[in-house]
């Protein structure tokens, strides 16, 4: 995870700002969403492409719902598409278009052609629908890619998946950028009990 260069203009560095220094979104609640995220789980394990749209529109429903925005529409593509205009904003599972707040889903890649995993879906899921948050309702239109952004999403990753959340260590490089640290996110995840024990 790395995240976008500062653009120039100040409309869009303003935007930048704000998303970058919006750590947290208000949670809903913790069911029916989990309960959901168990049928996408199954539903992956069969590789059942109905179920998989299904148990899709169930959270992201929800997800919608619970934060009082309009539904996203959601598509489930078998292999990402080939072709991927610069007017979509998308990760290596998935994209939403801004304009008509369609957020695409795919199941494998065309290089690996294996059925993404539980982990990698649901957290593109939520990662596409934060893009949606971030246009329909937190006036960030351009939806940049900021540390604000990915803690977002993995707070209610998290939070769907029912997993504690690992407090992301961030590193800068010269250009303005972060890259998340991994080493020293996962540290971060120890049990804190590791830590008292030295007392
Ligand atoms: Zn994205």
């Amino acid at each position: 995870m790395q995240t976008e260069k500062l653009p120039r203009a100040r409309v869009e560095k303003d935007e930048y700002s704000r998303s970058d220094a919006m750590k947290v979104m208000p949670l809903p609640p913790a069911e029916p969403l989990r309960s959901y995220a168990l049928q996408l789980k199954d539903a992956l394990s069969k590789e059942d492409k109905k179920a998989i749209l299904a148990a899709s529109k169930l959270l992201l429903n929800e997800l919608a719902d619970a934060h009082k925005v309009k539904r996203p529409t959601v598509k489930i593509l078998s292999v990402r598409p080939q072709e991927v205009t610069d007017e979509w904003v998308y990760q290596t599972f998935g994209d939403y278009d801004t304009g008509t707040s369609v957020i695409r889903l795919w199941m494998r890649t065309a290089v690996q052609k294996k059925t993404s995993s539980y982990g990698t879906f649901l957290s593109t899921l939520v990662h596409e629908f934060c893009h949606h948050m971030d246009v329909v309702s937190l006036e960030f239109p351009n939806t940049f890619h900021t540390r604000g952004f990915f803690e977002r999403v993995a707070e209610l990753y998290h939070h769907v998946q029912d997993t504690p959340v690992k407090e992301i260590v961030w590193q800068s490089h010269s250009d303005g950028t972060y890259a998340v640290n991994w080493a020293s996110t996962m540290r971060n995840s120890r049990p804190i009990a590791q830590s008292n024990s030295r007392v």
